[in-house]
């Protein structure tokens, strides 16, 4: 905020402001010593197939992968804790490495257990990712030397990730793309919603906002809206995601809005994954290297 007052303004800190300040680094020296000792923890939610037969236990599509942070003092933290300070600090990229890694390795046991066969995983990437084309080979790197199947990994990104610079970000999905992953639009019907990115842009998947996902109980229109998107999608080739499913009445309406993948808390839960029944058990593999 202080840089949109422009250069060669005075700035005044007031001392909420030097707090504020002082919390942040204090954040970022946590987050950096969080991730040499490990703190994170990946929490995976239920992505439901809506076009099985019983929804309760419908076919898995996949799982959405969710950062969690187990602090020391303060529990288990939620990215709305820290994601702020993280990405500004740069930190993210180093953090979502971790957790690419440690998804494929998840993959892998859950493979070698027989669970889940060919189910998806889904990853939430922070618009950093997608600035400069040095940092998406970097990713792409990442995802080649731990994913034995790239098209077995979705990235979701937001509209923030877009609309800073929209040909950059669109060359790096598409060379995302071209290296073998699906691509998911996070949060649609929330913000500015811009339909370009639906027309133009290469998403396997748009996933609609819980908060759209709650207005359809009594707003008509967007449930026509729904069922549009979803017929948009049978042309450019994406698919409906349906995010925030709470009641068996939100079910059945996303499934009459023509979404054709749900998830919530009447799903599931997000949860930890037993990574403890790792079958590899050396400990060499376990070394991430995200430099
Ligand atoms: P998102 O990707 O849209 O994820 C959905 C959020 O809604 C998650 O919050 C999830 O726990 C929550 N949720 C799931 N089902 C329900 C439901 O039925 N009702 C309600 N009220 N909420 C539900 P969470 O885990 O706190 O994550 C918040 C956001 O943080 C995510 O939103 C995603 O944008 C971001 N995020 C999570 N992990 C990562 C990561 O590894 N990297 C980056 N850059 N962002 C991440
Ligand atoms: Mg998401
Ligand atoms: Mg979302
Ligand atoms: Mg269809």
């Amino acid at each position: 905020q202080a840089k949109a007052l422009g250069k060669g303004r005075f700035i005044f800190f007031d001392d909420s402001m030097r707090q504020q300040l002082m919390a942040n680094l204090n954040l970022e020296h946590e987050l950096r010593k969080a991730l040499r000792e490990e703190q994170f923890v990946l929490h995976f939610q239920k992505i439901t197939d809506l076009h099985s037969e019983k929804i309760e236990q419908g076919e898995t599509l996949g799982f959405e992968t969710l950062l969690r942070w187990q602090h020391p003092q303060r529990g288990l933290l939620s990215p709305g804790d820290f994601l702020e300070v993280a990405e500004e600090s740069g930190l993210i990229i180093d953090i979502e490495c971790w957790v690419l890694a440690t998804v494929a390795k998840q993959l892998q046991s859950w493979d070698q257990q027989g669970d889940y066969p060919n189910t998806f995983v889904s990853v939430n990437l922070s618009p950093r990712q997608l600035q400069q084309k040095n940092q998406v080979n970097q990713l792409i790197g990442i995802i080649h030397k731990h994913f034995l199947q790239p098209e077995r990994l979705i990235l979701e990104f937001n509209e923030r990730a877009f609309v800073q610079s929209p040909e950059q970000s669109l060359q790096a999905l598409k060379m995302l793309k071209s290296a073998g992953v699906k691509l998911a639009l996070d949060d649609y019907g929330y913000g500015l919603s811009s339909l370009n990115y639906l027309s133009n842009y290469p998403f396997a998947f748009i996933k609609l906002h819980q908060s759209f996902v709650k207005s359809l109980k009594n707003n008509e229109r967007n449930l026509t809206l729904a069922r549009s998107l979803h017929e948009l999608g049978d042309s450019f080739g994406f698919r409906l995601v349906a995010e925030g499913v709470e009641t068996q009445a939100q079910l059945e309406l996303v499934k009459q809005a023509g979404c054709d993948y749900a998830q919530g808390y009447f799903i599931s839960r997000p949860q930890a994954a037993d990574l403890s029944e790792d079958v590899d058990d050396n400990g060499d593999d376990d070394v991430i290297d995200c430099a």
